[in-house]
């Protein structure tokens, strides 16, 4: 069988731990055989940030707005104990915030579904996706500790004359938080979120409390609202899909009731919480795709972290069954990407191959430990295998294509 040759390389960014272990079964076992595989490789594992004083993090992002499409391995985000471990010249920052704060766009997460793992709410038929806002909001507040007798007020300066509003005066001790938005970036999560359904054919949700909060809330209806009618509405009626918003307490209460099969948008700490709660109605967050959509380009890699304990596991010379769905996917997503953009068939069928094969040997009763426990189905019974004996039955499947 001759191998799929690519055109434009796939921003290949490596990391740290088991999910590296992975990276390098997953393109032994099941890209590698298949595919003329043709990456720029940036070795994002922590040694090497800090040998380059986290230049390669930088350039990794910077070869993602050249090339357009990159997958990412997890990564160690640095504490004051890797510092130790790893004898870091400093916490370096997590690369996933640099490199979100170089390409600026919107995370979209989704569920791998595959028959046997039933969502733990049973309405829901189809995934849904989270879109998460990936910029400010509480994470890039500023708080404070107020004392009883203390006065706030807020002074915006810049335009000729200061405006000073009289915020809060305190008859005892309190807190105080200061957070922002800009509209560029809520305009571009707009953007984002409209183009992703289009190209999902799903349709798009969206819920804010902007009867509350009529001005910061506001401003993200009435954007999504511009958005959509000067640029998405006709070709979300063209498509059949439709745009939806509502206030969040409401739409929470519909996504519980719906039958899935929607992508719903959602403020930073939405996102956050949110895409936790869709992940474990799921099933794990090693079955959780997520994709960094912006005008720079994608970026595709797995939800989970570097999954340390196995890690450690894997050095004593144990088994490890770590669950490897979530970084064969981040590549199937990648690989799906280029071959569209650079109109290559094979390759997106080739993608699209491995995640059916890979779905239809968690079905046939084979899959890593973290899903044994969770899987039902008639007349099969759950094996629980290593992750490189789960990726060999995979690439069987495959072959026999
Ligand atoms: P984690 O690596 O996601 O692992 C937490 C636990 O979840 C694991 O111990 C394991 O549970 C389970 N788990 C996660 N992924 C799994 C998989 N693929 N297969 C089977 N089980 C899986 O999170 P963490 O331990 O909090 O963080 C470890 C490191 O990852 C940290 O250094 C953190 O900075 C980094 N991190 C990186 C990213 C990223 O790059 N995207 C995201 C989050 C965290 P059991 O131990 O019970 O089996
Ligand atoms: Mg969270």
């Amino acid at each position: 069988m001759s191998k799929i040759k690519m055109k434009n390389p796939i921003v290949e960014m490596d990391g740290d731990e088991m999910t590296r272990v992975l990276w390098k079964q997953i393109k032994d076992i099941l890209l590698l055989p298949f595919v003329d595989l043709k990456t720029e490789y940036y070795d994002l594992g922590l040694k090497a940030r800090d040998d380059t004083d986290d230049q390669v993090t930088l350039d990794a992002a910077d070869a993602i707005k050249k090339y357009k499409v990159g997958v990412k391995c997890a990564t160690i985000t640095p504490n004051a104990e890797r510092v130790a471990e790893y004898k870091l010249k400093k916490m370096w920052k997590s690369p996933n915030g640099t490199i979100r704060a170089i390409l600026d766009g919107t995370v979209f997460r989704e569920p791998v579904i595959v028959d046997g793992i039933k969502p733990i709410v049973q309405g829901w038929k189809e995934p849904i996706i989270i879109a998460r806002h990936a910029y400010g909001d509480i994470y890039k507040d500023v708080e404070f500790d107020v004392k009883s007798g203390e006065k706030v007020s807020v002074v915006i300066s810049g335009n000729g004359s200061d405006v000073k509003t009289e915020i809060m005066s305190f008859k005892e001790s309190g807190v105080l938080l200061t957070m922002h938005n800009l509209d560029g970036s809520i305009k571009s999560f707009a953007e984002n979120c409209f183009a992703f359904a289009l190209e999902k054919k799903k349709d798009l949700w969206f819920g804010t409390k902007d009867t509350i909060s009529k001005t910061y809330d506001g401003r993200f209806k009435d954007i999504f609202n511009r958005v959509y009618n000067e640029k998405y509405k006709d070709k979300f009626e063209q498509a059949g899909i439709v745009y939806f918003y509502g206030l969040i307490d409401d739409v929470v209460a519909r996504v519980m009731r719906s039958s899935g099969g929607f992508i719903w948008a959602c403020k930073n700490y939405d996102g956050d919480v949110m895409s936790d709660m869709v992940s474990t109605v799921f099933g794990s967050l090693a079955m959780m795709t997520s994709v960094l959509v912006s005008e720079n380009g994608f970026e595709y890699e797995a939800a989970h972290g570097t999954v340390t304990r196995h890690y450690y596991k894997y050095l004593r010379g144990e088994t490890t069954s770590t669950n490897p769905v979530a970084t064969i996917f981040a590549w199937t997503g990648a690989l799906k990407k280029i071959g569209e953009l650079d109109g290559i068939k094979e390759l997106t069928a080739f993608a699209e191959s491995l995640e059916a094969a890979t779905c239809a040997t968690i079905e046939s009763g084979v899959m890593t430990n973290d899903l044994v426990s969770l899987f039902k189905k008639d007349g099969i019974t759950a094996k629980g295998v290593s992750g490189e004996t789960f990726m060999k039955a995979v690439a069987e499947r495959l072959k026999a294509r």
